[in-house]
This record gives C-alpha cells, structure tokens and sequence, in this order.
C-alpha cells in the first residue's frame, strides 16, 4: 500500500478505476506479512473476506455503478467487535475457540459501505488497559519505537495504521482507549457522542461509557470512517435517533470568533515537560488562526480518574459474568457446575480482568454501594454539569490527551495506578458521553508524537472535525510515517 496516500484519496483512485481494490488489498498483506513480525498489531487475518470484498469492489466500478463512501479502502477491526464467522478473542484466553455468529452493526455498517476487514487486532484483554500490555496473546509495539507501547487498549489498531498496513480502523473507547494510543502513535483517534454510533456486537466492559470509534492518519479520514460507522440502530437500546450531518461537508470552513477553553486542571501539572510545551504551542496556533482562548476550570476533573475505576469495575463486573464456561469459548471442566464456572474464570482471565471484576463487585455489595458506587456517579453528575457550564462560555475545551508520550514496554505494568492515571485527560469524557478527538501537534525530544485533545458538547463533531481540519492545516502534522521499518 502506498502509505503516503490518505484513505478518501485512495478510495477515490479506485472509484476511477486508477487502482484496483484487489491490487490495493495486496499491497496490504505484503506490508502486513513484512512488519507485523516486528509490530504485533493483528490477533488474526480475514483474507477470504477481504478479497472477495475487494473483488466486488472491483466489478462495480468496471461496470461503473456508484461506490459509497470508502469503498476498497483495507480497515483493520479490534478484536472485540464481532465480524460473522471469524474468531473475536478480546485478546482473551476465555474466549478460545469463539467465533462469531453475527455481525457487529458496525461491521454490517463497514460492509455495506464495501471496506474489505483486513484482520483482527490486538489489544488490553477486554480493553482494560493503556498499553496492550494486558493482552493474553501477543506483545504490540509503537511503530515509532519497537521498545515502546503503542497505548491502549486499541493498541494494535492504532499500530496497525501507524505502521501503514492500514490506512484506517476501528477500535473501542471506554476511557481513552483510542485517542491516548492515537496521541501515542502519532494519529487522529475520534471518541463520538455516546450513542452515536451502535454498540451492538462490540464486546461490553462498561456499557455506559463504551463507544466504538475511529482510527486514521488526517482529520478527513477519520470524519469520513465516522460518516459510515455512525448513525441510529434499533438493536442497541442507548443508540442516538439522530440523523447524521454531512461531516465532510463543511470540514473547511474557516473557525474564527469560536471560543476555546484550556482546562486549567490539565494544564502543565504533572505533564512531561515536552508534552506541556508542545500544548503551548497549539494554544498558539489557534490564536494565529483567529480563536479566542480562555482558560476555564473543571474542578472535579481531580476525581474523575477514581469515578471511572469505581464505575467501569462496576459494570464490568457485571457484564463479564456472562463468560462461565458455558456460553462462549474456554471451558475447563470441574467436579460440578460451580466449580466449572471457578476454574474456568481462574484460567481464563488475566491478572488485570481478575483485579477489576474484584473491585468492582466489591464496590457494588451491599454496605459500600453508596459509599462507592453512588458517590463516583454522583461525580459523574458533578463533572457533566461543569462541563454544561463550560459549554456557555466556550465552544471547545482543550488538553494535551496524554500526559507522556509512549513509555516504554515494561515500564507501568507492575504498577497499576500509575497506568490507570495515563487516562487522567480522556477519562472525563466518557463520564459525560461528550465526543473528544485527538489529533497530532508535535513530537518529544525522542522523535515520539504528542497528542492534543479537543472536547466539545454532545453531538458536536462536526464542529471538532472543523477545529480539527484548521489545525491540522496550520501544523501540517498529517499523514505522519515513523522511519521506515525494516521489512522481513
Ligand atoms: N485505560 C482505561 C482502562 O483501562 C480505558 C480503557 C478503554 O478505553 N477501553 O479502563
């Protein structure tokens, strides 16, 4: 695949009948059979899927009949949305042996749209964590240094696109999951409104705070991969009945007199010294391009990280009960019923899994429900209505989305907290269902990217996507390749 050409580009080159989706599709697997020895961003392949997509594709546009939007362009998926008749492992050795008999929406969504799903892709088992380091099946590596990790948990989505075996895909964003491996690859990672795009068939952790979303290297990628994956779905009872706009559509319009707020929280306070000067920078920028800049509070942006570890526990706990031994995958068997479902869950889940469904049904039992799980959502309350509060002064919020750049494979693994607090600037946005991108603006002294993260009220994407374009143009941090890798 030609990494230098960005996803609607190349769509368009097939439309025309330029190139073929098949010799497209072929580029792919060469790049992903010479680097994904190094990288480790795929679980598994789908190439009988993909090609007979690409070959689709192919025929339509000979005959010249109308191709939707992306068409022929190769998507890698996360392993915990359900693509029909393959594996969907969650990176779980619970899930052993689980293949899928049906269609997440967004995969129906992807397949009308004729995007050939090129594999699977790694990632933190059930997407508990932020460095793919909690996978039970394989290591991923940032394609910008092969010793550090890509973030996560939709770590090998984001490396797959990094290292151009990509040019796009999907992963899922409960806490971050996508904009903090985004900012640590050097993409565009977008977190939707909750409820815009459908949730039925991506693996539940914490189903209130879970939101599939986009992966790509420019904002307009990532706009038009939002463009087919979105939209109302009866099957998901949280889904949005909301129509949606044409993203592409004003994308380049100018931004003047839009009003940005800088979180005073999340502003220099424990960042890496390169990382904060960096956002300094991008506050520039957007003054060079005519926006007012506030700075505004969010005082119970603090408790945040904590509301979250209680909430997502919770309902973690509780949406992980389903793996037993009985309905999916993994089953090891015991002396009787119980004891399958003990050994079972003992073999089958990581030390991460494990620690999260014990705090989280501790914190749901009775006598620390309310002094748990009722506080944190009484914090979630609080956060939405500063955030309410912000929106009447300010258009955007901004924030660097990471504190660091990727820290070293290794480096947070033994020590949970500090993992957990990598997710200090994301975190907030899933309390409050709000859309968040994250969005390349510069890089560390190690050559490593730096992620700045733009938040807007409900169902403002198109608005972010603007914002986003504008800044992007100025920096001209798009399309960004590490050195090349070498190739096996
Ligand atoms: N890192 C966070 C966690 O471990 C967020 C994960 C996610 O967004 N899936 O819970």
């Amino acid at each position: 695949m030609n990494e230098h050409l960005s996803a609607l580009s190349l769509h368009e080159q097939i439309k025309s009948g330029k190139l073929s989706a098949v010799d497209t599709l072929q580029a792919a697997y060469n790049r992903i059979d010479a680097v994904d020895g190094q990288v480790g961003a795929f679980n598994a392949l789908s190439r009988d899927l993909a090609l007979q997509m690409a070959e689709d594709v192919d025929r339509k546009a000979k005959a010249g009949e109308p191709l939707p939007l992306l068409a022929g362009v190769p998507l890698a998926v996360k392993d915990n949305i359900n693509v029909k008749g393959y594996a969907t492992t969650c990176s779980s050795k619970i899930l052993d042996g689980y293949v899928s008999p049906y269609d997440a929406t967004v995969t129906l969504k992807v397949k009308a749209h004729m995007l050939p799903i090129v594999g699977k892709t790694n990632l933190d088992e059930f997407a508990m964590g932020s460095s793919t380091e909690n996978s039970a099946l394989k290591i991923t590596r940032n394609p910008w240094d092969l010793d550090r990790v890509p973030g996560g948990s939709s770590g090998g989505s984001a490396a797959a696109v990094a290292s151009g075996q990509t040019l796009i895909s999907l992963g899922s964003d409960t806490g971050g999951s996508v904009r903090q491996p985004a900012a640590l690859c050097g993409l565009v990672g977008l977190k939707p409104t909750y409820g815009l795009v459908s949730r039925y068939g991506l693996v539940a952790f914490a189903s209130s705070l879970d939101q599939i979303s986009p992966f790509a290297r420019n904002v307009k990628d990532t706009a038009a991969l939002l463009q087919v994956i979105g939209g109302y779905d009866n099957r998901d009872s949280t889904s949005l009945n909301y129509n949606l706009p044409d993203y592409l559509g004003n994308i380049d319009k100018p931004v003047e007199k839009l009003k940005i707020g800088i979180i005073g929280e999340l502003n220099g306070e424990g960042m890496q010294p390169e990382v904060a000067a960096s956002f300094q920078q991008a506050i520039e920028t957007f003054k060079k391009l005519g926006t007012e800049v506030h700075t505004f509070s969010i005082p119970s942006i603090k408790y945040a990280v904590a509301s979250y570890y209680i909430l997502a526990t919770a309902e973690a706990s509780s949406n992980l009960a389903r793996f037993d031994g009985v309905r999916y995958g993994l089953r090891v068997e015991g002396e009787n019923i119980y004891d399958t479902y003990c050994k079972t869950r003992a073999q089958g889940f990581g030390p991460e899994v494990k620690r999260r469904i014990m705090l989280g049904t501790f914190s749901l039992s009775s006598g620390y429900y309310d002094a748990y799980y009722g506080k944190a959502q009484k914090i979630r309350k609080l956060l939405k209505n500063e955030f309410d509060k912000a929106w009447q002064q300010v258009d955007v919020l901004i924030c660097p989305t990471s504190p660091t750049t990727a820290f070293k494979i290794g480096e947070k693994k033994d020590d949970p907290v500090s993992m957990y607090l990598s997710d200090i600037a994301t975190i907030p946005v899933n309390l409050v269902g709000i859309p968040a991108i994250s969005i390349p603006c510069g890089f560390d002294n190690q050559k490593l990217p730096i992620g700045l993260q733009i938040m807007g009220p409900h169902l403002s994407e198109e608005k972010l996507f603007r914002i986003s374009q504008a800044f992007e143009t100025a920096t001209g941090l798009a399309n960004l390749s590490p050195a090349e890798l070498a190739t096996a």
